[in-house]
């Protein structure tokens, strides 16, 4: 029955991910808070003047036009999917089919799984022991030369670390040098606090991608974003199919965007909370907690999976990382509302205590 389908494809495992139905909820990064109640009745009043029988625009014009606002960016310059993943798989497919695709491990799945369906020749360079970008050996293999695709992921997944400018740019400059387009994944940059727009204009060829998934709290509805030059935008543009953001996804983001003030305010809210549940968990006598600069964190465990069904067993998921290079017995942690995380913490204390 499968004799057509690609080998790549048939040998690429499926997304890791395992929906359980416990009341408090910490293993995907998304916001705790849903959208706030009165944008939603402006979408819901907006809805019912929308067509539903036309056909949403092309690419997307009139958000990019409003992202582009809110970003201080020539709406030329932005490219538009349903979610950041959809983008990760077109970057892959326009710099990255049958060429190379350099990034560290651990890194975020989609990265790797859509080198591995589109068969690209894929390098993963392990990270620091403390997590620190490996930069001399990223620079080796940068020097390689390309045509080919390498992501920096700032702050980074799965391990929350922002790492420095001078780190940053000290490889996108030997990237730029060797025939590399530089992607910056910026999905949790209102946590980091960073802000690598300016690299696109120094180095020209840098795409930034951030999504409306973490801090805006929309991660139902699906959009992400690209932003970078003008010519790379239209070649990204091109491998992008044609009407792929819909209507009511647009509607919604055009009120988040004329309305973003509580995006800020929640992000920092979850700064605050993580950094209570961290130092809270440095009082664990067994687990070792990371620091972060994102709405999540790693803890290591002396049995990951032994953790994670205690923590369901007192109605709190997280994500097993264990599988991971170099993540042995870890798990990860979303930030949650404030009570969600004092229940977390609460049966934190109560498991692998002895
Ligand atoms: C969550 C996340 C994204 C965003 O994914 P969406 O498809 O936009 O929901 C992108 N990159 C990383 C590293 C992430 O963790």
């Amino acid at each position: 029955m499968t004799q057509s389908i690609r080998k790549a494809v048939k040998d690429t495992p499926a997304y890791p991910f395992q929906a359980i139905d416990v009341p408090v909820k910490l293993d995907q990064n998304e916001n705790p808070y849903d959208f706030p109640l009165e944008l939603k009745k402006m979408v819901a009043e907006r809805m019912l003047s929308l067509p539903f029988n036309r056909y949403p625009d092309l690419h997307a014009d009139r958000l990019k036009v409003a992202i582009g606002n809110f970003e201080n960016w020539n709406p030329e310059g932005v490219v538009v999917t349903p979610g950041s993943n959809v983008l990760l798989h077109q970057l892959t497919s326009l710099a990255g089919l049958r060429q190379k695709v350099l990034t560290v491990k651990p890194t975020f799945a989609v990265y790797t799984l859509e080198a591995s369906i589109l068969e690209s020749d894929l390098t993963l360079v392990p990270l620091n022991p403390d997590f620190s970008l490996p930069v001399e050996a990223l620079k080796a293999e940068l020097q390689k030369g390309g045509p080919g695709l390498f992501y920096i992921t700032e702050p980074h997944a799965p391990t929350g670390k922002l790492d420095s400018v001078e780190e940053v740019e000290a490889l996108l400059e030997v990237a730029k040098e060797h025939g590399w387009l530089s992607v910056i994944d910026e999905a949790y940059y209102q946590f980091g606090g960073n802000d690598f727009r300016y690299a696109v204009e120094k180095y020209g060829n840098v795409i930034i991608t951030r999504t409306f998934s973490k801090a805006w709290g929309l991660a139902g509805l699906r959009l992400g974003y690209a932003l970078t030059t003008v010519e790379l935008a239209t070649e990204l543009q091109k491998v992008i199919s044609a009407f792929n953001v819909n209507a009511l996804t647009t509607l919604a983001v055009e009120v988040a965007l004329e309305n973003p003030g509580y995006v800020q305010k929640i992000a920092d809210e979850q700064c605050s909370e993580r950094d209570r549940m961290i130092e809270a968990l440095q009082k664990h006598p067994t687990w070792k907690v990371y620091p972060s600069s994102t709405n999540f964190f790693l803890i290591r465990t002396p049995n990951a999976s032994e953790a994670y069904q205690g923590l369901i067993d007192h109605g709190v998921l997280v994500r097993r990382q264990d599988s991971g290079f170099m993540l042995e017995g870890v798990l990860r942690v979303s930030v949650g509302k404030p009570e969600e995380n004092d229940r977390f913490l609460e049966a934190a204390m109560q498991i692998q205590t002895s």
